[in-house]
């Protein structure tokens, strides 16, 4: 029987710990628990000042392994029990919502995140064999265009992007993207299958060349007139507005910023978070370091450094381009994060007929 890993680490924890102290002097083994082995999605520079922090803190060490959501499924899957993973941090709802699916969360009783992290934000297993996951940033998928060529109103949906005025001038990544796939599972919730597929087919016909590079690549795009048009997580958007590199800030120079679907559902928004892995070996350092995530230092901290917004509400954030994008806020759409992760497959049926790359 599993127990909730605040009360007590799990069996196997246990007994790994009573074997080193066996054989290692107790210091030597205190310091080997020190320990927070991470397999983070995570791809963006600035969170190496909120993983040193939390070392400094609490003198954890953290070992941090990078991959792509994907890359992370896969690896955990593979090693199965012998996984070294302790925390897993995904960029994606649906991806999130595919590990909790698969059962590569532990169960996780904290106040802390319990009090901080909203219930649409996380999941909360029900039962011994949960798997917990907590959201710890959002961000929104925006439009962005091109003012000296449309306007504003031509592009205040995400429906409109098909709209055939617009053949030859949208830039977008891959679709199969964990971005789009949840921003495309999100509009089948909205507009059903059949209507959803007629727009991907609408975005491949106004596609200005064929899918490929970043969200940075497709804003880029729009700045050097390649296409009017594009799609992009709004963390993007805020660090070239806040870059001081002079080829940057011309690339913003005429670019506008659209939060869709304001008149109907909102805005579509993902999230990024993580749990605390299945066979983790250090699940009490885990724990402390999701709580680490939630406190307001980290959380001012995805704002203000990668730009994201904050799960815990309330926070006064400092970020100037947050504040010039959204003014006073925006509507985001409420759609249940399991069906964006169960409508996936679908979608990549669709865009596997409509030939979106
Ligand atoms: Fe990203």
């Amino acid at each position: 029987m599993r127990s909730p890993i605040s009360i007590m680490p799990h069996l196997g924890a246990l007994l790994m710990a009573a074997a080193t102290m066996v054989q290692l002097p107790a210091a030597c083994a205190q310091t080997q628990d020190k320990v927070l082995n991470l397999y983070s999605a995570r791809h963006y520079p600035t969170d190496e000042a909120l993983y040193s922090q939390f070392t400094q803190a609490t003198g954890i060490r953290i070992n941090r392994i990078d991959a792509d959501d994907a890359g992370i499924l896969s690896r955990l899957k593979a090693e199965g029990s012998a996984s070294p993973a302790d925390v897993i941090l995904l960029v994606d709802a649906a991806r999130l919502w595919r590990a909790e699916v698969d059962g590569l969360f532990l169960p996780v009783k904290s106040k802390v995140l319990d009090a901080s992290v909203p219930a649409t934000l996380r999941a909360k297993p029900t039962g011994e064999g949960g798997s917990a996951w907590f959201g710890l940033s959002t961000r929104a998928r925006v439009i962005v265009f091109d003012q000296r060529r449309l306007k504003r109103e031509d592009l205040d949906t995400y429906e409109k992007l098909a709209s055939p005025q617009f053949k030859g001038q949208l830039c977008i990544r891959s679709g199969s993207h964990p971005y789009n796939l949840s921003l495309f599972g999100a509009m089948t919730e909205h507009l059903g299958p059949v209507q959803t597929e007629r727009w991907l087919k609408g975005l491949v016909d106004n596609l200005a060349r064929p899918p490929r590079g970043g969200d940075t690549d497709q804003i880029k795009g729009v700045a050097s007139g390649e296409c009017a048009v594009a799609l992009t997580n709004t963390y993007y958007l805020a660090r070239l507005m806040r870059s001081n590199k002079p080829d940057d800030q011309a690339a913003m120079a005429h670019l506008g910023v659209v939060f869709p679907n304001q008149a109907s559902w909102g805005t579509h928004v993902n999230i990024a978070g993580g749990g605390v892995a299945r066979h983790a070996k250090h699940p009490e350092n885990a724990v402390k370091f999701l709580e680490y995530l939630v406190s307001p230092a980290a959380q001012q901290h995805f704002a203000n450094g990668n730009n994201e917004w904050p799960v815990v509400p309330g926070l006064k954030l400092e970020n100037p381009a947050l504040q010039a994008m959204s003014g006073g806020g925006f509507k985001s759409e409420l759609v249940p994060i399991s069906a964006v992760g169960m409508n996936q497959f679908k979608v990549q049926q669709m865009l596997d007929r409509v030939g979106m790359k």
